[in-house]
């Protein structure tokens, strides 16, 4: 039975991972500072194989035993998140990346990176493929975020060439689904609150800004897929589907009755024009494509937020 270390697997992804990974038939250790994660959502797991281990990953980690495959997604994701939380967020980013890399030195476990699409930064090159460097601020706002990702990126490298770490790398483009925050503060999030609660959806500049969004279980397969394969180079996982955030807005509101409205307010610093995954890699590499369509996804995800606010 491969036992299997989710770092951050108390959140939104890592949680999805907890179980996907539970129901392949491994024993999963879930580990959380629960900065940003919560309980809720691995209350419902009972299983025997189930561990969850508070620890904040920038502290030395301690894990008895085997481990075949860690999965290192801990770290705030939502720009609210990380521009309150700056200073842990470079610091998961890198003591959290190096520690969990030393970790599947001494084990000899299978490595796998959570970075972003947010190497690419607010991105002159459009669809975004994985040979593009990107275009950072490094000091600006979302740089903590941004560059301690593409730090994470460089050392993971670093640890496969030097130590011959078997590290992968996902790319994740913007990805939506529950579990997410009812205040994640994300776009999607937002809106789908904001709608089945009657406020005004807030869109931040004139909502021409363009997202790409995943729906969580076709990204779980995706990097599923990719742990299981022989790359170790970056591969981005998301939907190509493209539109802009003012579509999704209204998209939003028509499927929640057309009740509310939308309000404009100032675009945040350094925030991305265009953002789209080139995802011929993981086609090509992985056989793996995103599956799941948006109303399919958006539906599923309502229903989340609706059971979450009545309860
Ligand atoms: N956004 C918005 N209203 C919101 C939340 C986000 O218009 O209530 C915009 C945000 O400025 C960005 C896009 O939606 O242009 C996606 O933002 P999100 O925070 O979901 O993720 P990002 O792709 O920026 O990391």
């Amino acid at each position: 039975m491969p036992r299997t270390l989710v770092t951050g697997g108390a959140g939104f992804l890592g949680s999805h991972l907890c179980d996907y990974f539970l129901a392949k038939g491994h024993e999963v250790i879930c580990m959380d500072n629960l900065s940003t994660g919560s309980l809720d959502n691995i209350a419902h797991i009972h299983s025997t194989k189930f561990h969850f281990i508070q620890h904040d990953v920038t502290e030395y980690i301690r894990i008895d035993g085997e481990l075949d495959y860690i999965l290192h997604f801990a770290s705030p994701a939502s720009p609210i998140d990380y521009l309150e939380l700056p200073i842990q967020t470079l610091k998961v980013g890198s003591l959290g990346t190096h520690n969990t890399l030393g970790l599947a030195k001494k084990k000899r476990a299978v490595f796998l990176l959570a970075s972003t699409s947010e190497v690419y930064g607010d991105p002159l090159v459009h669809p975004q493929e994985e040979s593009y460097w990107g275009n950072v601020n490094p000091v600006g706002p979302r740089g903590v975020y941004d560059e301690a990702k593409r730090f994470a990126e460089a050392i993971v490298m670093a640890y496969h060439r030097t130590h011959g770490v078997d590290a992968k790398i996902v790319r994740i483009f913007n990805t939506y689904g529950p579990r997410m925050r009812l205040r994640d503060g994300r776009a999607i999030p937002n809106f789908i609150r904001q709608a089945l609660t009657g406020e005004d959806l807030t869109i931040y500049g004139d909502g021409s800004q363009t997202r790409s969004f995943c729906f969580y279980a076709d990204l779980i397969e995706g990097l599923n897929s990719l742990l299981m394969s022989n790359t170790n180079e970056p591969v981005n996982i998301g939907n190509p589907i493209e539109m802009t955030i003012k579509e999704m807005a209204e998209k939003i509101l028509h499927a929640t009755g057309d009740k509310g409205k939308v309000i404009y307010e100032p675009l945040p610093k350094d925030d991305p024009k265009v953002r789209q995954p080139n995802i011929d890699k993981a086609r090509g590499i992985l056989g793996w494509e995103p599956k799941v369509s948006l109303d399919e996804g958006l539906k599923e995800t309502m229903d989340y937020f609706k059971a979450k606010l009545s309860a």
